[in-house]
């Protein structure tokens, strides 16, 4: 069985592009490969953040990810700050890494734009994930078109690895879903929905309540036309909800713009409003239930204990390769 894993940075409120765009994405995968799922909470600190904020996150986003539909039979699902092998391995990639290639990384350019005073972390963090990745020797790790590039680098320093010291890894895939919407922010549409984004208006979180859910998208931006069509780029506000309301139902974009079509854009909201709301409610109850109970810490357990096994059997080899070993 080839073996997938991916991550999310508790940054912020898991959204509903993080579902769509990513979770349901691993649920529908789950079946066919052996998958790993994490909690990015050492990435999250690349970025100053609460630390008590960022604590209540970390099992919440657990929480989450099961109540998506993530089976934890079928998911090896962990903490990526209790696995004290990944950031030991991290350091000696970095010792395999070129400062040139680490520096060019697209989000190490931007981010550090954006923040004064950064810290060295954010320019390490690729290597960081490239040690996430090589550890368990992943086959493919499901992201977004914005951490191609860091998928790529992982992949280059293990074959450079590989080279220098012997097979020691699998050369990682990044895997990039070709049905995999872009959940477009409901406010402005021509960006994406993010959970680091400062206006809540056009983020629908999936621990937001029904009826700011239900408000959010009567209120979302639309055009001035009343036809519902999707043309992302006339129409990228209504094209958003179509998108929105495909993937939470199941159903084809086109049936949905066949039944809508003549009746308003009111109608239309109001049916994306009921449906994703009771989908989010749905989600909830089970969120709620799971957060509540002793399960999540004997999956946290179950699953760290796989992932510190296989790091640590990973860590030992690199050692040895690299002659630090008594
Ligand atoms: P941040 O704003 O902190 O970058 P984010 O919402 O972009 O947060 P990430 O942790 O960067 O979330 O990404 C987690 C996963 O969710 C990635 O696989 C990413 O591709 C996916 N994802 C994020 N936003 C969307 C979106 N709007 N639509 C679809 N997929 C998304
Ligand atoms: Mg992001």
């Amino acid at each position: 069985m080839k073996k997938i894993l991916t991550g999310i940075k508790p940054t912020g409120d898991f959204t509903l592009g993080n579902y769509i765009g990513a979770i349901k994405q691993m649920v529908s995968m789950q079946e066919e490969y052996d998958s790993y799922l994490f909690v990015a909470d050492l990435h999250a600190l690349t970025i100053p953040q609460d630390p008590k904020e960022l604590h209540e996150r970390l099992k919440k986003f657990i929480a989450m990810y099961i109540a998506c539909g993530i089976d934890p039979k079928k998911n090896t699902i962990y903490l990526q700050s209790e696995n004290e092998y990944i950031p030991a391995m991290s350091y000696l990639l970095e010792c395999t890494t070129q400062y040139g290639e680490a520096s060019r990384m697209i989000q190490f350019k931007e981010k550090s734009k954006e923040h004064s005073n950064f810290s060295v972390g954010l320019l390490t963090y690729p290597v960081l994930m490239a040690a996430d990745i090589l550890y368990c020797d992943a086959d493919y790790v499901p992201v977004g078109i914005d951490q191609k590039q860091h998928v790529e680098l992982a992949r280059d320093i293990a074959e450079r690895f590989n080279h220098r010291y012997g097979d020691t890894f699998v050369l990682p895939e990044p895997m990039i879903s070709k049905s995999g919407v872009k959940i477009r922010d409901l406010k402005d549409p021509t960006k994406k929905m993010s959970k680091s984004e400062e206006n809540p208006q056009g983020v629908i979180s999936m621990f937001d309540t029904k009826e700011d859910i239900e408000k959010k998208i009567m209120r979302a931006t639309t055009d001035s036309d009343n036809q519902i069509k999707y043309d992302m780029d006339h129409k990228p506000g209504i094209s958003n909800l179509l998108n929105i309301a495909s993937s939470i139902t199941g159903r084809t974009i086109e049936e949905l713009e066949k039944e809508f079509d003549g009746q308003g854009y009111g109608t239309f909201k109001k049916y994306v409003a009921s449906i994703t709301s009771e989908h989010i409610m749905k989600i909830q109850e089970k969120y709620q239930q799971l957060l509540n109970g002793k399960e999540l810490d004997q999956i946290l357990d179950e699953g760290i204990q796989k992932s510190r096994t296989l790091a640590k059997g990973k860590y030992d080899l690199m050692k040895q390769r690299m002659g630090v070993i008594r």
